[in-house]
């Protein structure tokens, strides 16, 4: 296991490689991670409305939400779930912790192959 065995990672918008972890953008959309250069991700939400209501899931905004929902995720599945509205809630709850996975994923994916 070498850490210089580093898979690149390739921006889905203009098929280049990206070098650097700050050049890195992780959009989430449809349950799927999708990497885009900063400046095509830039590009791309210019024309579609429903991407510029995600904030980036390597950003700082989603690793933060994506802390506290799984806080309150692991809270939720501790409670009984016919106490606090059923099956409403269990969706909540498959959402609160699809956060902070689709968070770890992306740096599973992408984030730890790119050191600088
Ligand atoms: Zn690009």
């Amino acid at each position: 296991m070498s850490a210089s065995h580093h898979q690149r990672i390739y921006c889905v918008h203009c098929n280049a490689e990206i070098e650097s972890r700050y050049d890195l953008l992780v959009s989430l959309s449809f349950f799927s991670l999708s990497a885009y250069h900063t400046s095509c991700y830039a590009e791309v939400s210019k024309g579609q409305s429903i991407f510029i209501s995600n904030s980036p899931v390597n950003g700082a905004e989603f690793s933060w939400t994506s802390v506290f929902a799984f806080l309150l995720g692991m809270i939720l599945l501790f409670i009984p779930k016919g106490e606090i509205g059923g099956s409403g809630m269990w969706s909540l709850n498959v959402i609160l912790l699809l956060l902070p996975f689709a968070r770890v994923s992306s740096w599973y994916i992408y984030e730890r192959h790119l050191d600088k």
